[in-house]
């Protein structure tokens, strides 16, 4: 046990974005610059981590492909052992702490030991994915709902339940999207998703490496995944998305057929008037 003679120390979990250091916040990088201890995850970027000053105590308590370096309760111990004695501890997170972060086990640790924290919110990936492929992640055209899921199946888990209008007026947005994208398909397909909704798979948003391909849901299981990160976005946003595109897939044309579906609605033609 520590035994505190000064004041405790406080517990900051920040947001680094998704990469590049020019996307941090002005407030994370004020404490990068002045803290005690930072515990990262591996997906902070090298290009931020090189932002810490070398007199820093930098740990990487990440785990990638579920190889753990540490357990959670590891990671909690430390950083309130760290603060008990009175030091000033980053939790850096990539992106934004508070989407797919853990955190909220780290927010219950830290109430439960009594020490005080504070978030600062960071760049999250679906946001710098959505700009590397120059689209908007809500368009009125295209419905009002922005959906941000996991894609992440562990063993015996099961998938999603859709509500029945899923990508068809909403965005979807998959983190941790695997290299296997035939079950998803496969599960949205029967949730009545149209086959031709388009879809943008992003890798490494916001940093050099970036990559955007752009396909459709049903050429979606042929593609061969892109490097990790990367996020997918599925909806009818996606058509108007740069980048290279795969499975025949032509966004102009795609593009129209939505525009034309829009206007059919809009119209108030029959249901039975098939748009294609
Ligand atoms: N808190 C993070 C998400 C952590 S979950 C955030 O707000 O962004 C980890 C997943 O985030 C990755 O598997 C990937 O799907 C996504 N991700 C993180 N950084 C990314 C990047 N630069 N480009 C694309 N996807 C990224």
């Amino acid at each position: 046990m520590t035994i505190c003679f000064g004041l405790p120390g406080k517990v900051y979990l920040v947001g680094a974005g998704p990469g590049s250091s020019k996307l941090l916040t002005l407030r994370a990088l004020e404490l990068l610059q002045s803290a005690d201890v930072v515990f990262h995850d591996d997906l902070v970027s090298s290009e931020v981590v090189a932002m810490i000053p070398s007199r820093t105590a930098v740990y990487n308590v990440g785990k990638r492909c579920g190889i753990k370096k540490i357990t959670q309760d590891e990671i909690h111990r430390r950083m309130i052992s760290a603060a008990r004695s009175g030091q000033t501890v980053v939790r850096l997170k990539g992106g934004d702490p508070l989407i797919f972060g853990r955190t909220g086990e780290e927010i219950r640790a830290l109430r439960a030991a009594r020490i005080e924290f504070e978030i600062v919110p960071g760049v999250t990936a679906a946001t710098a994915a959505a700009a590397a492929a120059e689209i908007t992640l809500t368009d009125r055209k295209h419905g009002s709902k922005l959906v941000l899921a996991s894609n992440h199946r562990c063993a015996g888990r099961k998938g999603h339940t859709w509500p029945t209008d899923a990508a068809n007026n909403a965005t979807l947005v998959f983190y941790m999207p695997g290299r296997d994208f035939g079950p998803l398909c496969v599960e949205l397909g029967a949730n009545g998703v149209n086959e031709d909704t388009p879809c943008v798979l992003v890798s490494q948003a916001a940093r050099p490496e970036q990559q955007v391909l752009r396909t459709s849901l049903r050429w979606l299981p042929t593609i061969a995944p892109l490097s990790a990160p990367s996020v997918l976005i599925i909806g009818a946003v996606a058509a108007e998305a740069t980048g290279e595109s795969t499975g025949n897939v032509d966004a102009g044309e795609t593009f129209e057929n939505l525009e034309t579906q829009e206007a059919t609605i809009a119209l108030g033609e029959p249901d039975d008037v098939a748009v294609q």
